[in-house]
């Protein structure tokens, strides 16, 4: 099967490289010509274990090819993915449907009705009969259009496509449907759920899912607010509600609250999509307010730490990416916490694993170490912030003994207080504990 994916983003790429080692030729196109000739010189373009050598693999084996232009390439497929972004318009957090449109614009002129078109980036539910009725309108023979939203996760991404919980797919003809078990048929024949649904359902089956797993975070953020009033444990609390296979033990961590490229704008675009339909979503409303409240809570202990005056004081940030194993700092966490330091005079140092090119531009007037030794010299606080890997086996005596002040808060409940003052530390704070 010959395949074209518009869009070369997280989604797309991950999209594209899994596809082609599917067995499918892929051609991968982005507006983005920088990112078309790195990735024709085999240069990964973002951080996600695992793919830059299956990159590699299918670039060798020429079955993966990366180009810059729409026009020239699009006669060739059988199918072709849309995956482009859909941030969050400002003002009002709808989502950004100008960049889907201007594809599908595009396509409306080149595409024939041999071919689907397959929208994979998260779209407000309506948008596939929208643009079923946009490429439609003036033809005689109906080009055929499909909902299939992505559920991958960074930092696993190549994992989650290749054995996905499960794959769903809205559209509204056998022809399609089994065009589309075709393009995922390595998923099918081992028996992988492929749920086939009406795209209305798709797409809100895409924002449900984030919107009740944001709910999941939310929920757990405010009990371990509550647990630090009544002197419970919130590794505890979770712990114990987790064993319940009703509730499951996913998403119950306290920490600094959610991030990243979708939970934000996808909660914020599905509360907008219950208000334009009349039926407030009224959790979810909740949830939004309830994440900006945690990042706040985060911002007022560490302010409490040094009495409210951080004025002068160094305090070393350990990872500043939204979660580990990715170099995506949409919307993370530290984007709201380390400025509001900041502007309060603290000297902030950072090290984090691979947010380094990212972060620069993002977060300003901060010190960029390579080193998480050199980061810690001489500071008053550490802050972890992404629970990394390699922050869960620090060598805390010597990272305590560089420090100017051997304080920790560790936002990500790594640590437990002992261990953590048995290595030298003076005093250390948590979450939820
Ligand atoms: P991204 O911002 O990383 O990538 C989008 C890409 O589309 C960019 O490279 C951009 O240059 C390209 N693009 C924009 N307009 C274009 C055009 N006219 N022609 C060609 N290329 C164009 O986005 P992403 O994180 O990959 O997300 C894509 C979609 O998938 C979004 O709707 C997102 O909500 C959804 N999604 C993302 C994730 C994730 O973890 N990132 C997971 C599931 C779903």
């Amino acid at each position: 099967m010959r395949i074209g994916i518009i869009g070369v983003g997280y989604v797309g790429l991950v999209s594209g490289v899994c596809f082609s080692d599917f067995g499918h030729t892929v051609t991968c196109i982005d507006k983005d010509r920088n990112k078309i000739e790195q990735l024709k010189e085999g240069v990964v373009t973002i951080y996600e274990p695992g793919l830059e050598a299956l990159l590699e693999k299918n670039m060798s084996s020429k079955r993966l090819f990366f180009e810059h232009k729409l026009d020239d390439f699009i006669q060739d497929f059988d199918v072709i993915f849309i995956a482009v972004g859909t941030p969050s318009r400002r003002g009002d957090g709808r989502a950004n449907l100008d960049d889907l449109y201007s594809v599908a614009t595009t396509l409306k002129k080149l595409i024939s009705p041999s071919q689907i078109l397959v929208i994979k980036s998260t779209v407000p539910v309506g948008t596939n009969e929208r643009v079923y009725k946009l490429l439609n309108d003036t033809c005689q023979e109906n080009i055929e259009l499909v909902s299939n939203p992505e559920f991958l996760r960074e930092g696993s991404a190549i994992e989650d496509f290749m054995k996905p919980d499960r794959v769903i797919v809205g559209l509204k003809s056998d022809r399609a449907k089994k065009i589309m078990r075709e393009a995922y048929r390595p998923l099918y024949l081992r028996d992988f759920p492929i749920m086939f649904t009406d795209p209305e359902s798709a797409e809100i089956i895409k924002y449900a899912s984030n919107a009740f797993l944001a709910t999941k975070v939310s929920f757990i953020n405010e009990v371990a607010a509550l647990c630090e009033q009544v002197g419970a444990n919130i590794k505890e609390v979770s712990k114990g509600m987790g064993l319940d296979g009703r509730i499951g033990s996913k998403f119950l961590h306290a920490g600094p609250g959610y991030g990243g490229s979708c939970f934000p704008k996808d909660t914020k675009a599905f509360a907008n999509i219950g208000r334009e339909a009349g039926v407030r979503q009224e959790i979810i409303e909740a949830v939004i307010k309830a994440n900006e409240a945690v990042k706040n809570r985060m911002i007022e202990k560490i302010l409490g730490i040094f009495d409210d005056n951080v004025s002068d004081k160094v305090i070393s940030f350990l990872g500043v990416t939204f979660k580990p194993n990715t170099d995506d700092m949409r919307e993370a966490p530290s984007l709201t916490i380390v400025p509001a330091l900041r502007d309060r005079g603290a000297i902030i140092n950072i090290y984090d694993p691979q947010g380094r090119r990212e972060g620069e531009y993002l977060l300003k007037n901060v010190n960029w170490f390579d080193s998480l030794e050199d980061a810690v010299k001489r500071s008053d606080l550490i802050v972890i912030l992404t629970e990394w890997n390699e922050f869960r086996a620090l060598d805390l005596e010597k990272i305590s003994a560089l420090m100017r002040t051997a304080l920790m808060a560790d936002l990500r409940n790594i640590y437990s207080e002992s261990e953590v003052l048995k290595s030298g530390f003076e005093k250390y704070f948590s979450v939820g504990r």
